[in-house]
């Protein structure tokens, strides 16, 4: 039997695989990981994910050879790397998930399909959860999306068929080691250091600790940052790189809510909590949708009405100011900062430094889309250019929604503990003031031992005079017949027809 070689992209795991199964039944499995630096060096990747990536390579090539499998990770690009591994091992199929991706991966995988026809290996694509590639309509999309996660799970069998290197181990092809982040020149951010451990181990613990232990108040916790850390999933850094499946997270959550099915209140709280969560592992597959449909959102506007609403070319003060953390706006400050420190920020509190980007400060999405992703060890191109086109109203289907950050920092950080945690400058401010602590009168200031505009900045613009300002313009672009007949367009191509909750958010 011919070896079968499993390409890995961000489905790093071998439960929940079925092109590994499949391959599995058709001959011996060699899995192949390739960083290849056209993508790992681009801007929106970060040496987060490949500290990342490199604890579930390990994990994952210890789990192959346990069934009698390998796993050769290689640097460079595709299709070479491929055609290169093919020759080495004379492989005769290749297996892998289609990937909804960023422009250079779709790029890519267009290349590796067109090499795989004119070499005539043949290159078995399979869906990685309820995304549809050519998908027509979105009529019946979310029934679709449900049969999917709702499907048994496919797991490989606990031995593979032998290598045909087995008796002569010299003939082996070299594993190759996982390179470092110093080795492939990936950038990092200085200071992060992730709390989030790579691995299909590390997945399920985390997903069993949700839903057995943190998750009993996430319907009421989920928002804000003080409590959102913990009370949130944490998962979505091994849906991205495929530790985790979503129907593997779905299946898990339908289980834990068949077993809260009592009368007590705290029975109640989990359903409640658990539901939220289930319809939110929907979301996700219904934003990446968006960008498998059209990838062009990644650069261009859902709706072109929108095009000239923005510069092309952001404001580097503001920019600069946004992206470290010096705004003015302590709340905005804190998640930005904490964000970069951790590479992890709740959904509510995304949204906010985004509107605040989008409408207080006017810049474009494309922009700082692409300056943020690196630092979202989550990141996700499906969720996060959907994301920052909604939080921009660029979409034309979803409201329009500004943050006030003031009224953020009251509603979800009423004792300042995260703006502390995070603006150490201002941590002797007295909570009256935190917030706003231009508004503090020089006594309290000189108290506090900070002073406004040397130590903490002044608010880089007026929030009432900037909302305005934002607000009168994404109105009177919104509100054109272009741009009522341009929305009908964008939603029937990408609206949800299932959940109205979706165009809310
Ligand atoms: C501007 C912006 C950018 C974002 N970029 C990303 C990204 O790159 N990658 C990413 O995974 N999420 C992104 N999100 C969505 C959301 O903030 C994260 O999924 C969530 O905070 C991850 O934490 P968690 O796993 O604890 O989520 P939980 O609340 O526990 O939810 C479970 C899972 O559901 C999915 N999910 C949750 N909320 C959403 C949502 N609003 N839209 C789509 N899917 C959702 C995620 O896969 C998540 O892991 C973005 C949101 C905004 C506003």
């Amino acid at each position: 039997m011919s070896v079968q070689l499993v390409w890995f992209k961000r489905d790093l795991r071998l439960h929940d695989h079925t092109p590994l199964t499949r391959a599995a039944r058709t001959g011996p499995v060699v899995g192949l990981f390739v960083f290849e630096p056209s993508i790992v060096r681009a801007a929106d990747y970060d040496a987060q994910h490949l500290v990342f990536v490199r604890e579930c390579l390990t994990e994952l090539r210890t789990r192959l050879r346990r069934r009698g499998g390998e796993l050769l990770v290689r640097v460079g690009e595709c299709p070479d790397v491929l055609e290169q591994v093919c020759h080495e091992l004379r492989a005769t199929a290749i297996w892998a998930h289609e990937e909804t991706g960023n422009a250079r991966t779709y790029a890519r995988d267009r290349r590796v399909r067109a090499w795989a026809r004119t070499t005539g290996i043949p290159l078995h694509e399979v869906p990685q959860g309820g995304v549809v590639r050519r998908l027509a309509s979105r009529d019946g999309w979310a029934e679709h999306w449900e049969s999917v996660v709702r499907a048994p799970v496919a797991n490989p069998p606990s031995r593979f068929a032998p290598l045909p290197w087995t008796d002569a181990p010299d003939t082996a092809p070299a594993s190759g080691e996982v390179p470092t982040a110093d080795a492939l020149r990936v950038q990092c951010a200085a200071g992060r250091a992730h709390d989030t451990p790579g691995g299909e181990r590390a997945a399920r613990a985390l997903l069993r600790t949700f839903l057995y232990e943190r998750g009993e108040q996430y319907r009421r916790e989920m928002s804000s940052p003080v409590s959102a850390f913990r009370a949130c999933s944490r998962i979505s850094p091994h849906l991205a790189f495929g530790t985790l499946s979503g129907r593997q997270a779905w299946q898990a959550a339908q289980q834990r809510l068949s077993e809260v099915s009592g009368p007590l209140d705290r029975d109640e709280r989990w359903r409640a909590s658990i539901t939220s969560f289930v319809a939110r592992l929907a979301w996700r597959e219904h934003f990446m949708q968006k960008l498998e449909s059209e990838p062009a959102i990644e650069h261009r506007n859902f709706s072109s009405v929108y095009d000239d609403l923005r510069p092309a070319v952001a404001d580097p003060e503001r920019l600069e100011a946004w992206l470290h953390g010096r705004t003015g706006y302590p709340l905005v400050d804190a998640c930005m900062r904490a964000l970069r420190a951790q590479g992890w920020l709740n959904f509510r509190m995304r949204a906010m430094l985004v509107s605040f980007a989008s409408y207080h400060l006017w810049l474009p999405w494309q922009q700082t889309a692409v300056a943020l992703a690196p630092h979202f060890l989550d990141y996700e191109p499906g969720i996060h250019y959907s994301q920052f086109q909604m939080q921009s109203g660029t979409t034309g289907i979803n409201s329009i929604r500004i943050y006030n950050p003031y009224k953020q920092a009251l509603e979800h950080d009423p004792a300042g503990h995260f703006v502390r945690a995070w603006v150490p400058e201002l941590r002797a401010v007295p909570t009256d003031f935190l917030h706003a602590p231009h508004d503090m009168p020089p006594l309290v200031a000189s108290m506090a031992g900070v002073r406004i505009g040397r130590d903490y900045p002044l608010p880089i613009v007026e929030h009432t005079a900037a909302y305005r300002e934002a607000k009168a313009r994404i109105f009177a672009a919104r509100e054109t017949a272009a741009a009522r007949a341009d929305a009908a367009r964008v939603y029937r191509q990408h609206g949800s027809r299932k959940d109205p909750l979706h165009r809310r958010r």
